[in-house]
């Protein structure tokens, strides 16, 4: 209802209007209506005239008492007690009547925004964590969020079909470095994007707003901080998000658009606004989100169900939807490279990741699904860090090795902060080599085990299968040349 996407306002909707709580309030009505008429029919036609009269007064008295006093009163009794149970034990929606939901939902809203801004008021003005600015020349650091893509179905990563050619061409390049074993904290997007963008890991028990943000540390150590997006602005939904963009980052622009392209002219602008400073942009892009069908214009519907070659079980129907997932892919491609190259002028590191991936009609539980799942494939993402010819000129040439070294390694996306301050040498106070990616006290062994309420779901490697990654495959084949 707060947001400014039609869906989200749908989605709310409807998980707010309870018919089931009419039909229980009808029912009560009813069955009043039906004692008075079965008591008038009875008396009607058995001789106790004598007291009819007096019954009839009583039994309408006893309605129209149950009618405006007992049930109201019974009914805004059980809701304070749902509530003041609530605010203890956590509230049960299901349970529910539509007023209550009503009035619960913007209560949780609100409250949790005014958590969210208090404490994000307090990170802005928390000097307490130490920098050290970076001593590399000005440069441009652009962290593109995608969203719900999965990287067994992208053709850099495997797939069979060419829905990534620009990627495909960068990575042969060289200068782009693709990361195999690389899962997201959880499959919600406003679960994986605070826990990108704080040092909050998944198995500390913090929210992400009570440890220190990337972009706040990024600011400390003199970039310019710039959000991007093409997601919806506010909404109950994304509330921890938007108080990111808002509270922590310098500035921010919310594109209103049907498909991610749209946010091109303004990285040219952002390029002008800061070219030859020190950086930080932050884009996020609509990617993939269900309904994939929706994400991307006609001109990209190169796939249809006819090519896809699948061993799930699945109908016609099930087999278009995923071709539309494929062509979403071969569109996102498209923009992800155009972003790459605006930056071609400027110093840049450019890394790219998803914030979770997707369950494509392959969870055992729901074989029915496409959408986002707390397992391997709703868990599992894309990461790419792409290091321009111009950064080369500047970077040192030992950190290259450090990216070549870790690129099979296991990740988990939360740790990114630290993986950031490892590949642009920023020390700080809370830094931590056990999980910056490049440094050789990275613990590989860390336990990647995302969580979502009580349920939880252990990752071992990701869904990608290296020897099927063609970089991979012709690296290989040049190896074996004699
Ligand atoms: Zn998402």
């Amino acid at each position: 209802m707060l947001g400014s996407n039609p869906n989200e306002a749908k989605e709310f909707w409807s998980s707010t209007i309870n018919f089931s709580s009419y039909t229980h309030s009808f029912f009560n009505l009813a069955l009043i209506i039906s004692i008075t008429l079965s008591w008038y029919l009875i008396t009607k036609h058995i001789s106790i005239s004598k007291y009819k009269e007096q019954f009839n007064k009583l039994i309408t008295r006893l309605s129209i008492l149950s009618m405006i006093i007992c049930y109201p009163t019974g009914t805004i009794y059980f809701s304070i007690k749902t509530f003041v149970t609530g605010f203890t034990t956590g509230i049960d929606y299901g349970t529910l009547t539509t007023g209550e939901r009503l009035l619960w939902g913007t209560y949780t809203i609100i409250s949790e925004m005014q958590e969210v801004d208090k404490i994000t008021e307090q990170l802005k003005d928390d000097n307490s964590i130490k920098v050290t600015k970076n001593k590399l020349p000005n440069h441009q650091v652009v962290l593109i969020i995608g969203e719900s893509m999965r990287p067994d179905y992208m053709h850099c990563y495997g797939y069979n079909l060419e829905n990534t050619p620009h990627l495909d061409s960068l990575i042969q390049k060289k200068g782009m470095y693709l990361f195999t074993d690389v899962v997201a904290p959880g499959h919600q997007t406003a679960k994986c994007i605070p826990e990108i963008l704080s040092f909050k890991l998944e198995e500390e028990p913090e929210a992400w707003y009570e440890k220190a943000s990337l972009p706040k540390i990024m600011s400390q150590a003199g970039y310019q901080t710039f959000w991007l997006s093409t997601q919806e602005n506010y909404s109950a939904v994304v509330r921890s998000i938007s108080a990111i963009s808002h509270k922590l980052v310098d500035s921010c622009f919310y594109v209103k658009n049907d498909y991610d392209n749209e946010i091109l002219p303004y990285v040219d602008k952002e390029i002008t606004r800061t070219k030859g400073k020190n950086n930080f942009s932050i884009i996020n892009l609509m990617g993939s989100h269900v309904n994939y069908a929706d994400r991307y214009p006609k001109d990209f519907a190169k796939f249809r169900a006819k090519d896809i070659q699948t061993r799930l079980d699945v109908n016609n129907s099930q087999k278009e939807n995923i071709a539309n997932y494929v062509n979403s892919i071969y569109f996102n491609d498209y923009v992800v490279s155009e972003i790459i190259k605006k930056y071609d002028e400027e110093p840049s590191i450019i890394i790219y990741l998803s914030d979770h991936g997707q369950a494509i009609y392959d969870d055992q539980n729901n074989p029915n699904l496409a959408g986002h799942c707390l397992n391997l494939g709703g868990l599992s993402v894309p990461m790419m860090i792409y290091i321009n010819d111009k950064m080369k000129e500047i970077y040192p040439t030992e950190k290259l090795a450090e990216i070549e070294k870790a690129q099979d390694k296991a990740f988990i996306t939360d740790a990114l902060p630290y993986a950031i301050m490892g590949l642009l040498d920023i020390q700080t106070s809370i830094n931590n080599d056990q999980y910056n990616l490049f440094s050789e006290k990275y613990n590989v062994a860390r336990k990647r085990m995302p969580h979502w309420g009580k349920r939880s779901f252990e990752v071992k490697h990701s869904c990608v299968d290296v020897s099927k990654i063609p970089s991979r495959q012709s690296a290989v084949k040049e190896l074996a040349k004699p």
